[in-house]
């Protein structure tokens, strides 16, 4: 046994004894033992290399051990590693101005957080304290976090086993073209009776009760469903109208994974307030937050802001920023996202619907995409039920693992989702093994 692997079966036995692992059933916990990672690659303990189209969970978008951040960090923990957030330090503020400089105008102060769920209780939390009124809309088809307020809000099955009486929450359909909740024949039809839709939820909940709107400008873990043209701009005209602040979250979609620093920047919006983390400083150092604008940040210059953090805009995390935005910016790493995705993986995994009858449905942008494998195109039956896996789904995952690729499914999905630096060639070489797995889900689903 090498060293390598006998101290990876310590790891993997220290691990089984003693951590318990995230969403899962801990008897079927199985994790990779990770040695290394750098770029798009990853090497597990026995040097296996893997092409990693997951991001691990869509956050490297600068991909692994970029040197900039990792200097940038090396370099903060030698001179102030935390400091009580009643301070300025450097880095903060140097973080707050990148950040500010690329949110929607207007979107001008920060406030940090360790993470996307606490970015979207905090938004919440400003918006219910500006506005005085309590309750939440957000999306059946969403991801916000696993924390009290943010699980509610969250419109999967990793609601139901949280769900909490009062949390002011309340779901609506938001538009999705393949499967329309409106039975819509085309993406404008879906648009006007989502937002119409939308607007009966407001005037049904009593539009003086709602705080809120929270959306994922392109739902990430729910579909990757970008929402058709004009429907953001209704959602902003439905909260103008109404009095209600529309919270962005852009956890996992901001910081280049669509190709724009923001998502918002597609379709011509803005938002009161943006939650994100992930792609902020690619999950380097734990660092969320949210972009608030004036209306907002105003409310708080002579009424204490109702909440903190002991490590809200820690010196490593937000040094961890500053480095990661401007090599992201220096290296034309946003717009490498939108070619690859306008270039590559767009028309590749097109030409893989073409040739594969298991896919139903190919949706996404920058380096952003999703596949709905169906057992049937004319029904759209999926290939897994909703909230759960099924054999299918696990051989595609082990067949391109085998291949060396790391690729994530959620129940009857496939996400295409390498960090942002991928090159041309390195996503030509992960949609060819997808191809080869997809053969062997088209020979399954017809037996
Ligand atoms: N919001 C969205 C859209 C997400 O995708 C996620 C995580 O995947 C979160 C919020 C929660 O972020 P975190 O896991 O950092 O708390």
């Amino acid at each position: 046994m090498s060293l390598a692997s006998s101290s990876s079966a310590g790891t993997y036995e220290l691990d089984r004894a003693h951590v318990l692992h995230s969403w899962s059933a801990q008897a079927d916990v199985d994790p990779m033992v990770v040695e290394r990672a750098e770029g798009v690659h990853v090497w597990d303990a026995d040097g296996r290399c893997y092409l990693d189209f997951t991001s691990q969970l869509v956050n490297t978008n600068i991909g692994h051990q970029h040197p900039a951040v990792v200097q940038a960090v090396r370099e903060q923990a030698e001179q102030l590693c935390t400091i009580s957030p009643a301070c300025a330090t450097e880095p903060r503020s140097r973080a707050a101005r990148l950040i500010a400089e690329r949110t929607p105008e207007g979107l001008d102060k920060i406030f940090f957080t360790n993470g996307g769920a606490e970015a979207v209780e905090n938004a919440v939390r400003m918006a219910r304290s500006h506005t005085g009124r309590h309750k939440v809309l957000s999306r059946y088809r969403s991801y916000h976090g696993a924390t009290t307020t943010a699980i509610n809000l969250t419109g999967d099955p990793r609601r139901w086993p949280n769900e909490q009486s009062g949390a002011g929450t309340v779901h609506f359909f938001g538009p999705h073209p393949y499967r329309s909740p409106f039975h819509s024949r085309d993406e404008s039809e879906e648009c006007r009776r989502a937002l119409e839709h939308l607007e009966q939820v407001i005037e049904l909940e009593g539009p003086e009760t709602v705080a809120a709107l929270v959306l994922e400008t392109v739902p990430g873990t729910a579909g990757i469903m970008p929402p058709p043209p004009g429907y953001l701009r209704g959602v902003r005209e439905l909260c103008d109208r109404y009095g209600i602040v529309y919270i962005a979250d852009e956890v996992m979609a901001g910081f280049g994974r669509t190709g724009a620093w923001f998502a918002v920047e597609h379709y011509g919006v803005t938002p009161d307030l943006i939650a994100f983390a992930k792609g902020v400083n690619s999950g380097y150092v734990p660092l969320g937050g949210v972009a608030v604008n004036e209306a907002i940040a105003s409310t708080f210059d002579h009424r204490a802001y109702p909440g903190g953090l002991t490590y809200s805009g820690h010196p490593l995390a937000c040094a961890a920023a500053v480095a990661t935005i401007t090599a992201m910016d220096e290296e034309g790493i946003v717009d490498n996202a939108a070619t690859v995705g306008a270039e590559v993986l767009g028309p590749g995994l097109r030409e893989l619907a073409e040739r594969h009858p298991s896919i139903g449905d190919v949706r996404g942008l920058g380096v952003f995409w999703a596949l709905e494998l169906v057992t049937d195109r004319a029904t759209k039956e999926p290939a897994a039920p909703y909230g759960g896996s099924g054999p299918v789904m696990k051989r595609l995952v082990a067949e391109c693992a085998e291949a060396g690729l790391l690729i994530p499914t959620t129940y009857h999905r496939v996400h295409v989702v390498p960090p942002c630096t991928i090159t041309a060639q390195q996503a030509r070489e992960g949609l060819a093994v997808l191809d080869g797995a997809l053969d062997t889900v088209d020979r399954t689903l017809a037996e």
